[in-house]
């Protein structure tokens, strides 16, 4: 099978992947071997190609946004069969039985193993999965519609509750590509008003047409205090920003698995008036099967750009080079 290979973690501009033949793997007594249909490229997938997060597994495969069709079934597999369309996302692993594991929050677990950093994931013509963290997914969309619900779907999901915000509460989103054009839509279906930061004029234009009650630059003030704001643009000058727009009480919540250094805060400016800074790490089964039902009742429109798997170092570099609109999709051949 074709598959992409993270050789020397560096710069997008750099190829860090190379494309490979490997052979098609053989899933494990409890997982199921999958044909991968279309894969989406996270954030998350560029930290990994270019090294802000530390190598893993040497010469992994990225992509945890993976849809495809399973193929095979390991001998303790069930609740799975061949031909069904399944889900891969980015937790593949937890301990079961740490404090957090036992608490509902595995997310947090300190075993936990990710799909596309310390396993190979979807950029590839096949892949394998643990059966117990792959997913069902909704009808009613097609294969590269599904694949950004993965992560950047079930990453806002997570963020938006945890700003905890009140109904019909004013939502500030800053940065505004995959994920954060889905979680608005989220928002927006629970009475939320959403204002958008992002320094993209046609992202800017894609958050009005999808509902946003205003779309700015990043650094701008919002037309009203915010209950509350995520942050999804990995970028921490922002913070500042973000914790100004703030009303009193406003909970500011980071989605990104990494963020540049946080700048200068002033505790008046920034914090004092009981203003909170959260982050979001992960997300547990729970949140995904939540997300997935709820992508089910409201379809959501998922901004795609498709590009063929062969062309997935292009597909890298131009989200580093901000050059996506809503989420690129790598499809199968
Ligand atoms: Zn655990
Ligand atoms: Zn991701």
């Amino acid at each position: 099978m074709r598959a992409w290979s993270v050789r020397r973690p560096g710069p997008a501009r750099g190829w860090p992947m190379v494309l490979e033949r490997r052979p098609v793997p053989t899933p494990a007594a409890d997982e199921l071997l999958v044909r991968v249909r279309a894969c989406g490229v996270c954030r998350t997938d560029l930290h990994v190609a270019e090294g802000d997060l530390p190598v893993h597994r040497p010469g992994v495969v990225p992509g945890h946004e993976a849809v495809g069709e399973v193929v095979a079934l390991g001998s303790a597999v069930t609740g799975f069969a061949p031909g069904d369309r399944v889900g891969i996302a980015w937790l593949r692993g937890t301990c079961g039985e740490c404090r957090y594991c036992l608490t509902g929050r595995e997310n947090l677990c300190p075993y936990s193993v990710y799909t596309g950093w310390d396993d190979d994931g979807g950029y590839a013509e096949f892949t394998t999965v643990p059966a117990e963290f792959a997913y069902h997914l909704p009808e009613g969309y097609p294969d590269e519609k599904l694949a950004p619900l993965l992560c950047a779907g079930i990453i806002g999901y997570r963020a938006l509750r945890r700003t905890e915000l009140p109904r019909g509460g004013r939502l500030g989103i800053y940065g505004f590509g995959a994920s954060a054009h889905l979680t608005a839509q989220v928002a927006l279906a629970t009475g939320a008003l959403v204002h958008v930061f992002t320094r993209s004029p046609r992202a800017r234009e894609l958050a009005l047409e999808l509902g946003a009650a205003s779309a700015g630059p990043p650094t701008g003030r919002p037309p009203e205090p915010l209950d509350a704001a995520i942050l999804f643009a990995p970028a921490g000058e922002l913070v500042p920003p973000a914790l100004a727009a703030l009303d009193w009480g406003g909970v500011l919540v980071v989605a990104g698995i990494h963020l540049t250094d946080i700048a200068r805060l002033n505790y008046q400016r920034h914090l004092y008036g009981e203003r909170t800074v959260r982050s979001v790490t992960a997300n547990t089964r729970e949140d995904g099967q939540e997300f997935l039902r709820l992508a089910a009742r409201h379809p959501l429109q998922v901004h795609t750009t498709a590009y063929d798997l062969g062309a997935a170092d292009h597909a890298l570099a131009d989200l580093a080079g901000d050059r996506v609109t809503g989420a690129a999709v790598l499809v199968a051949g």
